[in-house]
């Protein structure tokens, strides 16, 4: 019997572990925001991982946003070294989950299991994916004790609020080195055939229109703010957003939608606060002088930032040269710049033909459209070598009675576990 057909009976003789990890880990309610029980999943894990064999550490991310003694950012990371020098590879996964919301139909934290899936906020993004890489390792080492180079798997914090306090404080540690680490696969869900190689880029700002307060039953003697902002709306609608229509990548975005450039307007908030629900006044008639627009435009690969940013001072300065009295200012919030690794990458070779012999067909590949912790591998530890890969229907996340699927989990197990044998296992043991 090959070492690869030992591996997939181990991780099928494991079919009720998986269930009862992938539980286990929905049952700690790891909420972001705030960031609730991280120091309770990181024991847990390191519990679980010790008794495999690795050396654990836990991590705070002292002074990261949001860290705070109430909500400490707790990260862990598990190293088992082979018996000889080689590579390492590392599964990172990160431990929040976001909020629960409406519509659900089961227990978010129950870990209900029902008809071959399990339930509950994170089961998919991405608990499914953390527990299906625990079992793929430790099916690893019991079919190849004496491997070369090293496992590493990860839990990290902050995931879904940019991930400062998680994978970012790490790598500025020196965790996600070259040095360090060869081989990154972060099992979020991107369906269990499918490779993903980066995301698009990010650029957030604010645009503040001003204009001058007077009375509402006056309004020719202040100057509206709002109209202003409506101005640039209007012509956004002319001529920004027919333009990013037409800048299409050759990113293999999914879904089809997001391979182009993108504006969302977040938000616009002009003139007098919203009263609290129970305030039942009347507002007070005021021309308002101020206006602001937050607007989440995604950029491809082929884009460069400074070009991104442009289009946008170019488009208020149209509307300056209409509008007499048109004043605005324009101050970035945020910006993550697109990644995407190469197919003939070392990790995403290996993947995609662990994906072929394990699901008996070819391995697509794709890129997110919003960001992950790929971006501060990338950027922060210089690595390249760095994929996503896991279970779980990526529609699913962030929605009511999100799941994922037990033999789904039991397959991309099985792809995990391949490639440790293709990268790790010594010649004698891969045969
Ligand atoms: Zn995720």
């Amino acid at each position: 019997m090959s070492v690869t057909d030992r591996l997939c009976d181990e991780i099928d003789a494991r079919r009720d572990d998986l269930i009862a990890l992938t539980q286990d880990l929905i049952r700690i309610p790891t909420l972001n925001p705030p960031g609730e029980n991280y120091r309770d999943i990181c024991v847990f894990l390191e519990k679980r991982l010790r008794a495999s064999g690795f050396e654990v550490e836990l991590v705070r991310a002292i002074g990261s946003p949001g860290d705070c003694e109430k909500y400490p950012r707790w990260n862990m990371v598990a190293r088992r070294e082979g018996s000889v020098a080689g590579e390492c590879v590392h599964f990172n996964s990160h431990i929040d989950v976001v909020d629960v919301g409406l519509g659900w139909t089961v227990d978010p934290f129950g870990g209900v299991l029902k008809d071959g899936k399990i339930y509950g906020r994170g089961a998919c993004d991405m608990k499914g994916g953390l527990a299906a890489s625990i079992v793929a390792a430790e099916a690893f080492l019991a079919v190849c004790p004496d491997f070369a180079g090293a496992i590493e798997i990860s839990g990290t914090a902050d995931e879904e609020s940019g991930g400062f306090g998680g994978v970012a404080y790490l790598a500025e540690k020196g965790y996600f080195t070259p040095e360090r680490v060869q081989h990154v696969i972060i099992p979020e869900p991107l369906n269990k055939d499918r490779i993903c190689l980066g995301h698009r880029g990010v650029w957030w700002a604010e645009i503040e229109t001003f204009g001058e307060i007077a009375h509402g039953s006056m309004p020719f003697l202040g100057d509206c703010a709002v109209r202003h902002m409506g101005a640039v709306v209007s012509e956004m609608e002319d001529s920004l957003f027919p333009a990013l229509a037409l800048k299409r990548t050759d990113m293999p975005v999914v879904p089809e939608g997001a391979k182009q450039s993108t504006l969302n307007i977040n938000s616009i908030h002009g003139g007098q606060a919203e009263g609290d629900a129970d305030f039942t006044g009347l507002p007070s008639p005021c021309v308002p002088d101020s206006c602001r627009m937050i607007i989440d435009r995604r950029f491809l690969i082929e884009e460069n930032i400074d070009d991104v940013q442009e289009e946008v001072m170019a488009l208020l300065r149209t509307v300056e040269g209409r509008r007499e009295t048109f004043r605005y200012n324009v101050q970035e919030l945020h910006r993550v710049l697109p990644t995407m690794t190469e197919k003939s990458a070392p990790v995403v070779q290996v993947v995609a033909r662990a994906i072929e012999a394990t699901m008996g067909k070819e391995a697509q590949y794709v890129v997110s459209p919003g960001t992950y912790d790929q971006k501060h591998i990338d950027r922060i530890g210089k690595l390249k070598n760095c994929i996503a890969y896991g279970p779980g229907i990526l529609d699913l996340a962030h929605k009511p009675d999100e799941y994922v699927g037990v033999d789904d989990m039991l397959d991309s197990a099985k792809v995990m576990g391949r490639s440790l044998i293709e990268l790790l296992a010594k010649p004698g043991d891969a045969a």
